[in-house]
C-alpha cells in the first residue's frame, strides 16, 4: 500500500494528509495528548494523537499505521531531520504488540554482546547497525559496479568442496551418501579462481563467504566475507595495483564520499619491517625506527655488542616531545617492551644536549651520532632495543602503535594506503619448517629461481598486501602457472608426488593442459566496511556474527542433532 517514509518529512509537505507505517520509538503520554516517535526504516517523526484513546495503550516496538496531517511543530527540534513538523494522527491501527523488551533499541545500547545477538533483530533496529547494513550494500554495490565496467564476471564456486590450503583448520560436512567421506567449506576459493583462469575466464570476482576453523582471536569469524579477483595474463603486479587502486578509490567515494589520492605508495616488506617493525605499517604518523647497530656495536657497551655478534641487531625507536617523559612513564614503556619481547630498552633524550645513561658507556660523541641518525630534536626522547632482529622490530613496532595511540598522535580521519611488496616466499615455522609466507601457489620472483632448493630463506614472492591505517585489508599474488614448478614449490615444503597427487591431482592437472599466467587478491570485506563505517569490530558489520566461542546465540548453533541424523550419516560420537 501506499504510504510516506517518516525520516522524509519536512515543512514541505505541511498540510498534506500521509500515511505512515512503523514502530514506535518512544511514548510520551500527557493524558488528553500523546506524541509517539514513530520509526521506519528512513528516520522518525514526532506524531501527535488527541483524545485518542487506543494511544495510551502503546508501547515501545509496537508496529502501528496512522494517518493523517502533517503540521508545523509549535517547538521544532532541530537535533532530527523531520524536527520542524509533527503528524496529527487521525487513524490507527496497531499491526502488532511487543511484548516488555530485553534492551531497548537506541543508539547507547546497554545490554551485554550475548543478548544483543540473542536478541539480533531488535539489535540490528538501531540505527547505528541500520547505517552499517546500508554501507555495507553500498560497498557491495559499488564494488560489483566497477569490477562489471572493468570487464570482471562473477562466478560463484562451491561450498561444499576438498579442503583447501589456507593453512587454518577446515569445518567438515560429513557426506551421508558417501559414509565415511567429507567435504570441507572453503577457505578461500583459491584453486578455483585458479581453475577458472584456466577455463577461460580472463577476468573473474567474487563476494564469497569463507570459512576458517581457528580459534577465534579478538576480531576473528569462523566465516567471513572476501571479496576474491583473479585475472589472466597478469605478470607484473603494477597492472593489478593501478586497477586496485581505481576499485579502492570509487568505493570510499561511494561509500563515505572520501577521495582516495592515488597511487598508492609501494613499500618493501623489509623496508616496511625496518621502518615501522610491522608488515602492516600505519602509516597515519612517522615515528619511524632507526637501525643503529653499526654506530653502537662497536661504541663499547657489551649489551649491544654482544647481540650484533649473534647476528642481532639495535634499533631505535624516537618519541618526538618524549623527553619529558617521568621515570615512572619511562617504567611503564619498557614494561610494555618487555611485553612484547624486549629483554630490555635503554633511552636517549635531547635536552639541552644528548643525555642517556649510556653516556659513560658510549662516550658523547657517539650519542649525539645517533641523535643525529634519528633526526631528533630538542625535546624528543630515542627508546633504543637490542636483540635478534625480528624480535626488536616487532617489539619496537608494537610499541610504536601504542605509543601513538596513547599520545594522540594518530590524526583522525586521515587514510594512509600502501601497497607492501617483496615478501619473502618461505618463513620458518615454529618447528623449524619452511612454510609458505602466503600460499604454496603464489610465484617466486624470476630472479631467485636459482636459489629456490639452495637457500630458499633468501627467495623473494611476486606477492603484496594492500594495508590500510595499519591493517591488512588485501592479500594477493601473482600464480604460478607452470605444472613443474608448482610440484618444485610442493616438494620444497615437503610435500611429495604422492601428497600432491592426492590433495591437488585436479588442479595440477588445470595447471597442465595450458594455463595462462595469471594472478589475483583478496580483500576482507567484512574489515573493510568496518573501517569505513568507523567501528571497531567485524561483528557490528556483519548481520549476524558469532561469538568469539563461534556460537550464534539467535539459534543456537552449534547444536545437537537428532539421533537418526547421526545413524544416517553413519556417525556415532564418542564424547
Ligand atoms: N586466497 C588468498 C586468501 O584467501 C588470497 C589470494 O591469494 O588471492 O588469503
Amino acid at each position: 500500500m501506499r504510504r510516506e517514509h517518516c525520516g522524509e518529512l519536512r515543512e514541505k509537505n505541511v498540510g498534506q494528509r500521509v500515511t505512515l507505517a512503523g514502530w514506535v520509538h518512544a511514548v510520551r503520554d500527557l493524558g488528553s495528548l500523546t506524541f509517539v516517535d514513530l520509526r521506519d526504516g528512513s528516520g522518525v517523526v514526532q506524531l501527535v494523537f488527541r483524545e485518542m484513546p487506543e494511544a495510551h495503550t502503546l508501547g515501545r516496538e509496537d508496529v502501528i499505521r496512522v494517518t493523517g496531517k502533517v503540521r508545523p511543530r509549535e517547538k521544532p527540534n532541530p537535533a532530527l531531520t523531520t524536527g520542524a513538523v509533527e503528524v496529527t494522527v487521525e487513524t490507527l491501527e496497531i499491526l502488532a504488540k511487543s511484548p516488555p523488551l530485553p534492551f531497548l533499541p537506541d543508539e547507547e545500547v546497554k545490554a551485554s554482546e550475548e543478548t544483543r545477538l540473542r536478541y539480533r533483530f531488535l539489535d540490528l533496529r538501531r540505527a547505528r547497525m541500520q547505517r552499517n547494513l546500508r554501507l555495507r550494500h553500498k560497498v557491495t554495490l559499488a564494488i560489483r559496479q566497477y569490477l562489471s565496467a572493468q570487464g570482471f564476471i562473477e562466478v560463484e564456486t562451491p561450498m561444499l568442496t576438498r579442503s583447501t590450503p589456507e593453512g587454518a583448520r577446515d569445518f567438515l560436512v560429513p557426506s551421508r551418501l558417501e559414509p565415511g567421506k567429507f567435504y570441507a567449506l572453503p577457505q578461500s576459493p583459491q584453486l578455483f579462481k585458479q581453475i577458472l583462469i584456466c577455463s577461460g575466464v580472463e577476468k573473474y570476482f567474487q563476494i564469497v563467504r569463507c570459512f576458517r576453523d581457528e580459534d577465534l582471536r579478538a576480531d576473528r569469524q569462523p566465516e567471513f566475507t572476501q571479496l576474491d579477483l583473479e585475472m589472466a595474463f597478469l605478470e607484473d603486479p603494477e597492472e593489478l595495483f593501478s586497477l586496485l587502486e581505481g576499485l579502492v578509490a570509487h568505493v570510499f567515494r561511494e561509500a563515505i564520499g572520501v577521495d582516495l589520492a592515488v597511487p598508492f605508495p609501494r613499500l618493501p616488506y623489509r623496508e616496511a619491517m625496518l621502518r615501522y617493525g610491522s608488515d602492516k605499517p600505519d602509516l597515519r604518523f612517522g615515528l619511524e625506527m632507526v637501525d643503529l647497530t653499526d654506530l653502537l656495536a662497536p661504541a663499547g657497551f657489551k649489551v649491544f655488542a654482544e647481540a650484533a655478534q649473534r647476528g642481532g641487531v639495535v634499533r631505535g625507536l624516537p618519541l618526538p616531545g618524549g623527553a619529558h617523559l617521568t621515570r615512572a612513564e619511562l617504567n611503564r614503556i619498557e614494561e610494555s617492551g618487555k611485553n612484547a619481547g624486549l629483554s630490555g630498552l635503554l633511552w636517549l633524550k635531547v635536552e639541552e644536549g644528548v643525555h642517556s645513561p649510556l653516556e659513560k658507556h658510549v662516550g658523547e660523541g657517539v650519542l649525539a651520532n645517533v641523535a643525529a641518525r634519528a633526526g631528533l630534536a630538542s625535546g624528543d626522547l630515542l627508546l633504543l632495543a637490542a636483540g635478534p632482529e625480528q624480535t626488536v622490530a616487532q617489539a619496537l613496532g608494537e610499541l610504536r602503535v601504542q605509543l601513538a595511540r596513547e599520545r594522540g598522535l594518530v590524526p583522525q580521519g586521515k587514510w594512509a594506503l600502501a601497497w607492501i611488496v617483496d615478501f619473502p616466499l618461505f618463513k620458518l615455522s615454529a618447528e623449524g619448517r619452511l612454510e609458505s609466507e602466503h600460499h604454496p601457489f603464489t610465484s617466486p620472483k624470476d630472479e631467485d629461481l636459482p636459489f629456490l632448493e639452495t637457500d630458499p630463506l633468501r627467495v623473494h614472492a611476486k606477492c603484496y598486501d594492500l594495508v590500510v591505517n595499519g591493517v591488512e585489508l588485501a592479500s594477493g599474488s601473482i600464480r604460478i602457472h607452470r605444472r613443474e614448478l608448482q610440484e618444485r614449490i610442493f616438494k620444497i615444503l615437503g610435500i611429495g608426488p604422492e601428497e600432491a597427487e592426492r590433495r591437488f591431482g585436479f588442479f595440477l592437472r588445470a595447471l597442465a593442459y595450458g594455463a595462462p599466467p595469471h594472478g589475483g587478491i583478496a580483500f576482507g570485506l567484512d574489515r573493510w566496511v568496518m573501517m569505513l563505517a568507523g567501528e571497531n569490530s567485524i561483528r557490528e558489520v556483519i548481520a549476524f556474527p558469532k561469538t568469539a566461542t563461534g556460537a550464534c546465540p539467535l539459534t543456537g548453533a552449534p547444536a545437537e542433532v537428532d539421533e537418526a541424523q547421526l545413524r544416517e550419516l553413519r556417525i556415532k560420537l564418542d564424547l
